[in-house]
């Protein structure tokens, strides 16, 4: 990093421009000193709740105008925010938690934002996501954030289908009353096994980590109402090394069952993911080295 960047910019606010001002998840020490002066700066502040956002801005001593941007008045609301940045006036928009834009409702507005040439900037700080991330245990060298899970279980169960192989870490969002059944669900479709980890109310006084098999979080969030916000990830998937030979398979299963050549050779083919034309070969020359 060059010394420069280590520096105050000095920036001024400038006009017609949407600041995306991350906000805290939990903990409000946990706001930078560049969001404050940004949230005190702006002509007007667009969030998600205006009942929220108040705590945060009387905490702090801002005193700018609040106007409420949530998914259900987004289309009408986020026109009148483009006009006000079109005529010169800057906006910053906050979620309840973490960076905007993520998960939630702002991604809308910087899609119109952008469609209308007024330039977008992101004021980072915290973000759900990458901070349960960052203390999961998992690895953090490739992930996938997959937003929100299905809220039924059918759906849920067709999503987690399509990632089950999947070998980076997943990361979702989930509401506490859904958390067992997802859970219950992931271990149907994922192996009970599969190593996860569950952040809760991540910076806040009740926060937890859980981390461990999907079977033994089954049985840890089975034993009392599970309340907060939560972020549940999925280890990688692990690669199972078959621990035979083509060969001892085929001579196992000769042995062991009843089967035909055709069966065995297809089921040894599905296990090994080879050609059956190739087992088929091995099968053959086993037989023919069994000949007396
Ligand atoms: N835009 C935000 C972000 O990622 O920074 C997230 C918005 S999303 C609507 C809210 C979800 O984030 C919650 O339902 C929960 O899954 C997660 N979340 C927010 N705060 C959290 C916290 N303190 N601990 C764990 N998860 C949290």
């Amino acid at each position: 990093m060059s010394d420069e960047a280590l520096e105050p910019q000095g920036e001024s606010i400038a006009t017609g421009i949407l600041y995306l001002v991350a906000t805290p998840i939990g903990n409000l020490e946990d706001i930078t000193l560049r969001a404050l002066r940004i949230l005190k700066e702006v002509d007007l502040v667009a969030a998600e709740d205006t009942r929220h956002s108040r705590k945060l801005f009387s905490h702090f001593g801002i005193s700018t105008p609040l106007t409420s941007y949530h998914r259900h008045i987004e289309a009408g609301k986020g026109e009148k925010i483009i006009e006000s940045l079109l005529q010169g006036k800057s906006v910053a928009l906050i979620s309840d938690a973490g960076m905007p834009a993520i998960a939630d409702p702002g991604y809308r507005l910087v899609c119109r934002c952008l469609e209308e040439g007024v330039r977008v900037m992101a004021i980072p700080g915290p973000s759900a996501v990458i901070t349960a991330l960052s203390v999961s245990g998992l690895s953090t060298d490739r992930f996938a954030f997959e937003g929100f899970l299905p809220a039924k279980s059918h759906g849920r169960c067709e999503l987690l289908a399509s990632l089950k192989g999947e070998n980076r870490t997943l990361i979702f969002y989930e509401a506490p009353h859904r958390l067992l059944a997802s859970l219950q669900d992931m271990v149907a479709v994922c192996g009970a096994t599969r190593e996860v980890a569950v952040a809760r109310e991540l910076t806040k006084v009740h926060e937890e980590v859980f981390r461990g098999s999907l079977s033994a979080a089954v049985d840890h969030f089975s034993q009392s109402r599970v309340r907060g916000e939560i972020v549940v990830m999925l280890g990688p998937a692990v690669e199972e090394k078959p621990t035979e030979t083509v060969r001892e398979a085929l001579e196992r299963l000769h042995k062991e069952t009843r089967l035909s050549r055709r069966e065995i050779v297809k089921r040894v083919a599905r296990d090994f993911g080879l050609p059956g034309s190739e087992v088929y070969r091995q099968s053959l020359e086993l037989s023919a080295e069994e000949e007396p």
